[in-house]
């Protein structure tokens, strides 16, 4: 019960629509294991937890749910924690975020009885959100996820991170190239928007050419709705920090990050929006493409021009 009230973005992680609550409305949640993260496009949303923790919680860049064993909340608490914000906040919450590290994961039954249960209770809601990695969507299949759109379930957020397998491979993502295209595909086909998060810098510098090179190509095969842009930031205590520590992983200085995310602009060929809203970024590149990519390219190289003491120093997260 309760829980630390500490809203954070996960997976690597703007919807433009009107807010559904006030900011100050956040606080009040109704029961909460854990931390709680979630991406900055649902910094208005209610926030009710379906699932606790993350089935993966093996990349090494990621502090968040370490110490959390993944679980799946009964059903009906779940309701019950619903009918509470109904009663709290009236019915015409707009947005719905179920929170933790890979809610798509849930038993689909269970998970599309909650997105009936929100629908059913605020006629208005416009959009129900979860976090969401390739493997866990893609053991859904297609069947599963047409039913959870039917449902209600709108949009998931998934980690990509890189399309380099290589990439995957040393931050232990648990999936490769292929299966985060089938996922996003299969997202897509289904009727479910795709928020699709990249990691610039996540290869260092011995991966950054290729890191660049195949995310590329993974996001023009995935085409997402939405493009999410994250730049790699040691967090304490992960195994990442320790490679940084120790010089087996060579970050990237700010003007690398601005290649990785020019060479994104340039190679994208499909039509996406692209979010740069978060705390890590260097600089904000967001717009649409391919109407802004000429604007995002001058900003960046404008960027390029300017000297490398200017940008944010290097950090070390700590949530
Ligand atoms: S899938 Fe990876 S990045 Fe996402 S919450 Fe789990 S461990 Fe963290």
């Amino acid at each position: 019960m309760g829980g630390r009230n500490h809203r954070r973005d996960a997976c690597a992680t703007g919807a433009a629509a009107p807010p559904a609550l006030p900011l100050h409305a956040q606080p009040t949640i109704m029961r909460y294991e854990g931390p709680i993260y979630r991406p900055p496009s649902e910094a208005r949303s209610l926030l009710i937890q379906a699932t606790v923790g993350c089935p993966h919680n093996r990349c090494t860049f990621c502090l968040v749910y370490k110490k959390i064993r993944f679980k799946v909340r009964p059903t009906a608490e779940v309701v019950e924690d619903l009918e509470e914000a109904r009663r709290q906040f009236g019915p015409g919450v707009e947005t719905l975020f179920l929170p933790a590290g890979n809610t798509i994961a849930m038993p689909a039954p269970a998970l599309a009885e909650v997105c009936r249960a929100a629908r059913r209770l605020f006629p208005g809601l416009r959009r129900i959100t979860v976090y969401g990695s390739a493997q866990y969507v893609v053991q859904q299949g297609p069947e599963k996820l047409r039913m959870l759109a039917e449902a209600g379930l709108s949009r998931v957020h998934l980690g990509l991170e890189s399309g380099d397998d290589e990439v995957l491979r040393r931050v232990h993502k648990g999936s490769t190239a292929a299966v985060q295209t089938a996922a996003g595909r299969m997202l897509r086909e289904a009727g479910i928007e795709v928020n699709l998060y990249v990691v610039l810098g996540l290869g260092g510098k011995e991966r950054s050419a290729e890191h660049a090179r195949e995310t590329v190509r993974v996001v023009n095969d995935i085409a997402p709705d939405v493009l999410r842009l994250r730049t790699f930031v040691p967090k304490i205590n992960t195994p990442l920090l320790e490679d940084v520590l120790a010089g087996r992983f060579q970050m990237l200085s700010p003007h690398q990050v601005l290649r990785e995310t020019l060479a994104l602009v340039e190679g994208l060929r499909t039509r996406t929006e692209v979010a740069s809203d978060h705390y890590t970024n260097y600089l904000d590149v967001s717009g649409r493409l391919p109407e802004d990519r000429e604007r995002l390219r001058v900003t960046l190289r404008q960027a390029l021009a300017r000297d490398e003491t200017t940008f944010r120093a290097f950090f070390i997260g700590r949530e």
